[in-house]
């Protein structure tokens, strides 16, 4: 099971993982990106999201 994290240093706030993979991710606060309380870590959209973000901010 995937354990996707994201870099808050790294994230630029472009919101494209939360489209990408809204099971997943959403904006924070401060308008990064960041792991849902409720994630489902069997999302397949996750490697999708590791892969489109533009600054690699998503490891998994
Ligand atoms: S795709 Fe990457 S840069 Fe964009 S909000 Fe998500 S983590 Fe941040």
């Amino acid at each position: 099971m995937p354990n996707p994290t994201v870099d808050k240093d790294l994230c630029v706030s472009c919101g494209l993982c939360s489209q990408v993979c809204p099971e997943v991710f959403e904006e924070g606060p401060d308008g990064t990106g960041q792991v849902k309380a409720d994630a489902d870590l069997n999302a397949a959209c996750i490697q999708d999201a590791v892969d489109q973000c533009p600054v690699g901010a998503i490891s998994a």
